[in-house]
């Protein structure tokens, strides 16, 4: 079946091949004679299910024996309080700001602990990272906040900081909501990393948090217990009921991500992509990208028509041509084409195409 590219930003588009296998099980699964949304996450087939999720995730981002994978739901916002509910024992954190996300997390942390913002790009518009070194870390805050890649911005961390080479051992958060499972991630720097699933890595309902074994075990003790991260990892993230449909999806996305060829081989793919999409915007007359070079995202391309008079025509376009939801987040305006593991290079060679087509038209 051929269907349109789909260029959301989250919930963004499936690998096909997850959702015919889905399609195909919806009724039976494996014989069980059950659906997997009406099996009890106590009974045995639901067991395997998770954890072969879990196996095959640790095995995708190389997540080392020290860290615990929790599947939670409350999604990246609610992440956002769970993570000071658990780890801000000092009292204080340290946020860098570099767009809506990271900016929504520092305002959000504030009701639970003090915050101090140790660097922002908003003076040059959000369109670059400051430099680590300039960083003005508090002494013995208990972590320190970034978003690894700003969903709405499309600003995007190249490497992680050691914190440890700045003279702090603070723990590093790491909201990679929009781009795990892109690229490798250096879990060297990394304190607690966590993500919606609903850009890359399956359906809306189920967070990753992949969380150091250090960290557990100092939660406020306000803190609910659903969102206790001792309290999950030491029920294998069955406390609550677990999002347990949003779970088999993500775990046939890993499989689906392991024939790939797994993170190295999405990796080359996505870089591959995004080259194409930045050429084309960088060669055109009509489109613009002002993020600098050097850190701009891989998954989330936000451009604008230089004459907004035409972006209405331009959507009606994209969408005639199989092109879905390119309109920018309301924030900033303008177009994002989101372009996730899922995205095979045929799509944004069709964005391309079209992008090259509709400038010709107006010229
Ligand atoms: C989408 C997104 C979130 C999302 O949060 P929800 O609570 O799941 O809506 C958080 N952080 C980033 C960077 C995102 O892109």
């Amino acid at each position: 079946m051929n269907r349109p590219y789909n260029f959301s930003a989250g919930p963004a588009a499936m690998p096909q091949e997850v959702l015919t296998e889905a399609a195909a099980e919806m009724l039976d699964w494996h014989g069980s004679g059950m659906s997997v949304m009406e099996m009890s996450h106590r009974g045995k087939e639901f067991i395997a299910i998770y954890e072969q999720a879990q196996l095959d995730l640790r095995e995708l981002l190389a997540v080392p024996d020290n860290f615990k994978v929790l599947f939670m739901q409350g999604g990246g916002l609610a992440e956002n309080a769970i993570v000071p509910l658990n780890i801000s024992r000092s009292g204080s954190a340290d946020f860098v700001v570099t767009g809506s996300w990271s900016q929504k997390s520092q305002q959000e942390a504030r009701k639970y602990c003090s915050v101090n913002i140790a660097a922002s790009n908003e003076l040059d518009g959000r369109t670059s990272l400051p430099d680590p070194a300039s960083w003005q870390l508090t002494r013995g805050a208990s972590y320190v906040h970034i978003c690894s890649n700003e969903t709405i911005d499309g600003v995007e961390y190249q490497t992680l900081p050691d914190l440890r080479a700045l003279g702090s051992d603070a723990a590093l958060v790491v909201d990679c909501s929009s781009h795990v499972a892109s690229r490798p991630l250096d879990w060297s720097c990394v304190g607690l990393a966590f993500a919606g699933a609903q850009k890359n890595l399956g359906p809306a309902g189920l967070t990753l948090v992949v969380v150091r074994e250090d960290l557990l075990g100092h939660a406020l003790a306000v803190c609910p217990s659903a969102f206790n991260y001792k309290t999950v990892a030491d029920n294998q993230s069955m406390f609550n009921t677990p999002p347990t449909y949003a779970i088999y999806i993500a775990g046939l996305v890993f499989q689906w991500l392991k024939r790939q060829g797994g993170i190295p081989a999405m990796e080359a793919r996505n870089q591959a992509k995004a080259a194409l999409l930045y050429d084309a915007i960088d060669n055109s007359q009509l489109y613009v990208n002002k993020v600098a070079p050097d850190c701009r995202s891989r998954m989330n391309v936000p451009f604008f028509l230089r004459d907004e008079g035409l972006n209405d025509a331009f959507l009606t376009g994209a969408r005639d041509h199989g092109l879905l939801q390119l309109k920018g987040h309301k924030s900033v305006g303008g177009m994002r084409a989101s372009i996730y593991n899922a995205m095979p290079i045929e799509g944004v060679q069709a964005l391309v195409n079209y992008l090259h087509e509709f400038e010709k038209r107006r010229s």
